[in-house]
């Protein structure tokens, strides 16, 4: 006998439990896992519709009194169903409820129904709409400036902002509206459902001639069986082959320098799966995905393209996933969600700056999206291209061991040389008594720009920054002996009192001498884009300055703007964090200076290096994309480090060979998994206590190191107290089975909400 686990149709409010239900002998071939099957629903039997969710041949309770399945509504390869695999799959593989998962593959529950959607448009030119900003705030008149803001941070400019979303996070009200509607500003309009934001924008681009490696790359990934191998398919045939999966998925993994034209090698194969009948996918990070990025899109494809981005209102998401349903676009653009788009016909997705950090999911389930993109694509074989100037090691570990397969381009793409690259000892320039935050080199190369009036970044490197304890003098930063990442700084009564490892929980009380050279100077360390700003200013009074970081630009539409002024001339050097690192091409910057190169190696987890080697690459690949070559300066106080040194040289190769050769030795991934247990509790005693439970039964598991419990990096975020265990293992079926026999002793405990537990796999 066969039974089916059913999740009831997803717009019944307490999905987390699967109902088991009996499958008929006679339904047996058809009952599929994602199958749309009505079921008779409780006490009243109600037939309602649900959808399988897994199959077995046991049942959980007396079979006499299972339920049986009544009819199989569709069997087909509809995008629910295969969304709804998708999310169980999820749920094994990271952990959390049924509900967390469907959530996170179906973001829209339910159609929104609007009631009227009005839109607000611009009916000035954006060049005369940032002339009027000015005027409005020199007159203060900050709700109409706010309405302002909205309009310029539209994407495009022309297709304006929901009404409802502007009176909503702009606070702007009708009467402001009607007001600067009469004034000739903008207009009101009411707007037809299924509308497409992009309708009014002009599309019509020149396709340039692929270079030879970019051709390469395209003949590569399109080869006759990367589309269908029959060719032009049914839709029935289709289904056949996916379900005796005859299609076979495969995943790319290009890796070409910046600005070496990977996206033109994307929208040509774009161009080649839409050509099939069949749809794509592309994830850029939402940092990237800028106006300029989405343009390029728009040009070439037209009304076929789809945008995604946290600024849609609700109405306008649920909007773009029925046109993706109806099949009315083929491409849909957008970060980490937008691979949940309901293609059914998918054949591609492409995977933009694939080693970004943005693509992890924070919430529960804490997928990574590139394991959720191989995967999607394996269940409908479709391919997947993965692209980046810095790989992930994990990506590049995996094209090693065979599992993807690597497409290089060397070159920058229209010409452009790669810059040349200078890197400046922080220790000597103290030596020499230079105490200024640019370095001799810098400060003579900044002269040189400004004279020359051309552009340049000063770039502080943050990534992660949580804070840490370094030597002023050496640029001593101390570490765990065990885990090899750098030691955190705990306050209590908001001083200093101990560094701890993260990882391990390893603890010290914090030094008042450098243990290396024995300097005083030891501390936290603090430099903001806001001193840097103002160190400009000393230093060079005549330099016009920008600064941009996420606390001083309200967000992505200031982020925009900032660099949109950037880009117009407006000023000579922008100051700013990794926010500036991507997505803008700046033809006249000619100068990029990393202010602290080796901040980010300082981070306290296993991928500083990595990190530090990715901004390292890609803040030196923003220098000379025009037609005059770029300089960097790269000003650290470990310049030996491979990190660095390889980042300078633009040789990714070395990096990864030396950086996996320290993760083997380390047991750290892609060589083996992390299990990341996180205790969450409003009371210390429990959320300590229990994670230390965990910790002991993990400890009884073979093959499985375990490290902890101990305190999270952030140990008390919102009155709730944060602990954390950690597992590591070469066998990933071990570590899931782990975390699920860890889920059932829980679940046993019955804490209830005072204490949740998260997992997570690293
Ligand atoms: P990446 O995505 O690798 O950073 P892009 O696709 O953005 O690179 O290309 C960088 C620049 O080079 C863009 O301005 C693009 O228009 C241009 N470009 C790309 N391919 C070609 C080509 N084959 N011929 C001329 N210019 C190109
Ligand atoms: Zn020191
Ligand atoms: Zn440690």
């Amino acid at each position: 006998m066969q039974f089916a686990d059913i999740i009831v149709d997803i717009s019944v409010k307490s999905l987390d439990r699967p109902f088991q239900y009996r499958i008929p002998e006679s339904m047996e071939a058809d009952a599929v896992i994602g199958a749309l099957v009505e079921i008779p629903f409780g006490k009243g039997n109600r037939i309602m519709r649900g959808y399988i969710i897994d199959l077995s041949d046991t049942p959980r309770f007396d079979v006499t009194r299972t339920k049986e399945i009544v009819g199989v509504v569709r069997q087909g390869v509809v995008a629910e169903s295969h969304l709804l695999t998708l999310a169980h799959w999820m749920k094994r593989q990271y952990g959390g409820t049924m509900n967390d998962a469907i959530k996170a593959v179906m973001p829209v529950r339910r159609e929104i129904r609007e009631k009227q959607k009005r839109q607000v448009c611009p009916t000035i030119s954006r060049q005369e709409m940032f002339a009027l900003r000015e005027t409005l705030e020199k007159k203060h008149q900050t709700a109409r400036v706010r309405v302002l803001d909205a309009l310029l941070s539209a994407t495009p400019y022309e297709a304006g902002v929901d009404y409802d979303f502007l009176c909503r996070n702009y606070k702007a009200t009708l009467a402001v509206l009607s007001a600067m509607e009469e004034k000739g500003i903008l207009t009101i309009t009411s707007a037809r459902l299924y509308r497409n934001p992009y309708e009014n924008i002009q599309t019509k681009a020149d396709v340039p001639d692929l270079n030879a490696e970019q051709q390469e790359a395209v003949n590569r990934i399109c080869r006759p069986r990367a589309l269908s191998e029959k060719g032009d398919i049914s839709a029935e045939d289709e289904k056949d082959a996916v379900q005796k999966n005859e299609r076979n998925s495969h995943v790319y993994l290009l890796h070409g320098v910046t600005g070496s034209g990977k996206t033109e090698v994307y929208m040509q194969c774009i161009d080649r799966v839409i050509s099939a009948g069949k749809q794509a996918i592309v994830l850029i990070p939402e940092i990237a995905l800028t106006l300029q990025t989405v343009n390029r899109f728009y040009a070439r494809f037209g009304d076929k393209v789809s945008v995604l981005h946290s600024r849609l209102s609700a109405g306008e998401r649920s909007d773009q996933y029925t046109r993706a349903k109806n099949g009315e676009i083929s491409i849909m653009i957008g970060p980490r969600s937008a691979l949940f788009t309901p293609f059914e016909r998918l054949g591609l997705i492409v995977i933009d700056e694939e080693h970004e950090g943005s693509y992890r999911s924070e919430s529960m389930p804490k997928y990574h999206a590139r394991e959720v993109a191989v995967k999607r694509a394996e269940m409908l074989g479709a391919d997947v291209i993965l692209g980046s100037a810095t790989p992930s090691i994990e990506a590049y570990y995996l094209a090693e061991q065979g599992e993807y397969e690597k497409i290089i381009l060397t070159e920058r793409a229209g010409g452009a040389r790669l810059p040349s690259v200078e890197i400046v000892d922080l220790r000597r320039e103290l030596e020499e008594k230079n105490y200024s935050v640019f370095s001799r080199s810098l400060a003579e190369k900044m002269r040189e720009r400004l004279a020359g009036h051309e552009q340049m970044i000063l770039f502080l490197n943050r990534r992660g920054y949580a804070g840490f304890v370094s030597c002023r003098k050496c640029g001593e930063v101390p570490g765990c002996p065990h885990c090899a990442v750098s030691l955190k700084p705990h306050s209590r009564y908001g001083k200093v009192s101990s560094l701890q490892c993260h990882y391990c929980g390893y603890e010290i009380p914090m030094p008042d001498s450098c243990p290396k050279c024995g300097s005083k100077y030891i501390g936290m360390f603090g430099l903001g884009t806001e001193q840097v700003e103002q160190m400009v200013a000393k230093q060079f009074p005549d330099a016009r300055v920008i600064r941009m970081d996420a606390d001083t630009t309200g967000g992505k539409e200031g982020h925009d703007r900032v660099l949109e002024k950037f880009a117009g001339g407006e000023a000579d050097i922008l100051v700013g964090t990794q926010m500036i690192v991507k997505g803008h091409d700046f033809p006249r910057v000619t100068l990029v200076g990393v202010l602290a190169a080796d901040l980010s190696l300082h981070i306290g987890d296993y991928r500083a290096a990595e990190r530090t080697y990715q901004l390292l690459a890609q803040a030196a690949g923003r220098a000379g994309r025009g037609k005059r070559p770029g300089e960097v300066v790269l000003q650290t106080y470990q310049p030996e480090h491979y990190s660095v040194v390889c980042a300078a040289a633009q040789d990714y190769e070395s990096f990864y060979r030396q950086e996996v050769l320290m993760r083997q030795v380390l047991q750290y991934p892609p060589v083996s998994h992390i299990l990341e247990i996180l205790v969450l509790s409003k009371e210390e005693s429990l959320a300590k206590e229990f994670a230390k439970d965990l910790a002991d039964k993990l400890r009884c598991k073979e093959e499985l190191h375990v490290l902890g419990a101990s305190e999270a990096s952030i140990g008390k975020l919102r009155d709730i107290f944060r602990y954390v265990v950690y597992g590591k293992s070469a066998d990933m079926e071990k570590m899931i089975q782990a975390k699920d026999e860890l889920e059932e002793y829980i679940h046993g405990k019955g804490l209830g909400s005072r204490c949740t537990v998260q997992f997570s796999f690293d």
